[in-house]
Parts: structure tokens; sequence; C-alpha cells
């Protein structure tokens, strides 16, 4: 079994799709095995999002991030990452496969509904980012 973090962003969220989403990973065998609503304060989703601090886009996303309460999520099944990846489709919703989360629910390559780690190593800093234990 593997683990990945998902987030459901503030996009999809102030439009109560998270049941909708959550039942999306429930139906392609995920399971939520833990999660919680939080609102991160700026400086939290600039750590969060450091990979991308030289990208021209980062202090809109981390604005963007930290705009709403987010639902956080580990989700474990196997190859959980991957599988995620490809659930949650391409980065812009224009470019994402139909039947993918982002295609059905994302608005545009910011407000794309969902974020999902993209490796193994990243997956374990952003569980213990969220779930310290
Ligand atoms: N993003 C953006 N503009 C871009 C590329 C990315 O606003 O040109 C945002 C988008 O919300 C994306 C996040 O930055 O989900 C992280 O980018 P990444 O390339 O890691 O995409 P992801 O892994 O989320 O598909
Ligand atoms: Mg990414």
């Amino acid at each position: 079994m593997e683990q990945t973090l998902s987030i459901i962003k503030p996009d999809a969220m102030e439009r109560n799709l998270e049941e909708k989403i959550k039942s999306v990973f429930i139906e392609n065998n995920f399971q939520i095995v833990k999660e919680k609503k939080v609102k991160l304060d700026k400086k939290d989703a600039e750590l969060f999002y450091k990979v991308h601090e030289a990208k021209p886009f980062y202090n809109d996303l981390c604005n963007y991030l930290s705009s709403g309460v987010i639902l956080v999520m580990v989700l474990e099944k196997d190859n959980a990452i991957l599988d995620n990846r490809k659930i949650m489709g391409a980065t812009n919703p224009i470019e994402a496969a139909s039947g993918t989360i982002r295609k059905i629910f994302g608005i545009s390559i910011d407000k794309n509904s969902v974020h999902g780690s993209d490796s193994k190593e990243n997956a374990e800093k952003e569980i213990s980012f969220f779930f310290k234990d």
C-alpha cells in the first residue's frame, strides 16, 4: 500500500464539491485514511509550495491556497501517487483528459480544484507537513 497527499482547493470547497470529489476517490478504490479541514495562512502556503518559489505564479498561488478553507486528505491504495495523478488530470483543466477531476470540476490552470503529490519523496514530505504524529 502507498499513501499520497490530496487537497481539495478553495475553488472547489467554495462550490461545495467536497463530497463529489471524495466520491471520485472512493469509486477509484482509494481509502481516505486521514482528513482535516484547514485554513492556511500565507506563510504556511509559501512553505507548502516552496518547490515553486522561483516560478512567476508562486505569489498568486500562495495567495490562492491561503484564500479559503481546504480539505487535506491522506489517500491510500496500491500505486496511490500515480493513480491519483491520473484521476486528477493535467494541471490545466483544458488539457485534462475527459472524466478526470480537473476536467470535470476545474475552472482554470490556477483554480484547478485539487492538489496531489507527484512523487514518493514529496508525498512523504507533504503528509508530514499536515499530519505530524
Ligand atoms: N499553477 C498556476 N499557473 C501555472 C502553473 C501552475 O497557477 O502556470 C498552479 C496550479 O494551481 C498548480 C500549482 O500551481 O496546481 C502547482 O503547479 P504544478 O506544476 O506542481 O502542478 P500540479 O502538480 O498541481 O499539477
Ligand atoms: Mg505539483
